[in-house]
């Protein structure tokens, strides 16, 4: 198993502190019927040489425009420079957050934020689906799910970035319906039994092998993906959401409140660009150096991994099937 080279536990680096890089252990925790634990040992994901990931594709999935910049844009660069390819798709019409004279023009404003997004994530297609921003909870999930097994199937997705769905105290309708829907639809597209007119339209069945949970409450963290090398990358990305988020131009805005107050902060530097790129750093992503920090690390993104299943009937074979 190649991701074993690379993954470590908290708990197996700090006892072979000063050895060979420690061997993963299988996530027993990560879902499935391994574990009904909330007690686990995170494993850190670093970044891995080469391009390991070469071929298989990620979906990044979000209701609105600035959830996947803000809580896994840094995994995404990280996936993406290790071979993936990969989508964004954006479940609402994001008509109700942001900067704007109208409801039209906000829209208008966050799809073309979107857009930069994927282009500076290195996303080589975006899709809208077009949901009610804020009313996702009055939408037939089953539609959704279908479309979005569609999706998976269209594009041949491996691996999928999302809100989890069983985070607590999620409030945002978007946000836990989009899990929702996901979830199942993840574990149905590789099933020849759902929707198996698709088949007669030329797609084939495609199994989702590994998810990335990430939550804005409280939820049961097994993976820390290390995104210090990207955190650059993360900032660029995060200010390309102008009209909504907690990034975009907001530090020319403070620089500017400053000025008129004759006072300044030197973190700010003399020029709107470095206004916005160091408030992004330091403040609206200032939760992943708290993260990173927790775990040695200067910055991290926190998930619920689900990964691909290991036969354990399989490895018994491979170890002790004879000649007849
Ligand atoms: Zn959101």
């Amino acid at each position: 198993m190649r991701r074993r080279h690379f993954l470590e536990s908290s708990l197996s680096a700090g006892m072979l502190l000063g050895a060979a890089p420690a061997q993963a252990q299988r996530e027993p925790e990560a879902g499935g019927t391994g574990s009904t634990s909330y007690s686990v040992a995170p494993t850190i994901e670093r970044q891995q040489p080469g391009k390991p990931h070469k071929g298989k594709v990620l979906a990044a999935i979000q209701p609105h425009c600035d959830d996947i910049p803000i809580f896994a844009g840094g995994t995404v660069l990280k996936l993406l420079d290790e071979g993936y390819s990969g989508i964004l798709i954006t479940m609402s019409n994001d008509s109700a957050a942001g900067s704007g004279a109208s409801i039209g023009e906000i829209v208008l404003k966050n799809e073309r934020d979107t857009v930069e997004v994927a282009k500076r994530l290195g996303l080589k297609e975006t899709f809208f689906l077009n949901y009610p921003n804020h009313h996702m909870d009055g939408w037939q999930i089953l539609e959704i799910r279908a479309r979005l097994v569609f999706l998976f199937r269209a594009m041949k997705v491996d691996t999928v970035l999302v809100y989890d769905p069983s985070a607590l105290y999620e409030r945002n309708p978007d946000h836990y319906v989009t899990a929702r829907a996901v979830e199942w639809a993840a574990a149905i597209a590789g099933s020849h039994w759902d929707y198996p007119e698709h088949f007669k339209a030329g797609l084939k069945p495609q199994a989702v092998h590994e998810r990335y949970y990430f939550a804005r409450g409280p939820q049961l963290v097994n993976r820390i993906v290390d995104i210090s090398p990207y955190i650059d990358q993360k900032v660029y990305v995060n200010m390309a959401n102008v009209t909504q988020g907690p990034a975009g131009e907001t530090g020319a805005h403070l620089r500017r409140r400053l000025a008129q107050q004759r006072r300044k902060l030197p973190l700010l530097g003399n020029d709107d660009e470095t206004a916005n790129r160091q408030y992004t750093k330091q403040f609206a992503l200032g939760r992943d150096r708290t993260r990173g920090q927790a775990h040695g690390l200067e910055y991290a993104e926190y998930f619920h991994y689900i990964g691909p299943d290991e036969s354990e009937v399989e490895a018994y074979v491979e170890k002790n099937a004879v000649p007849l």
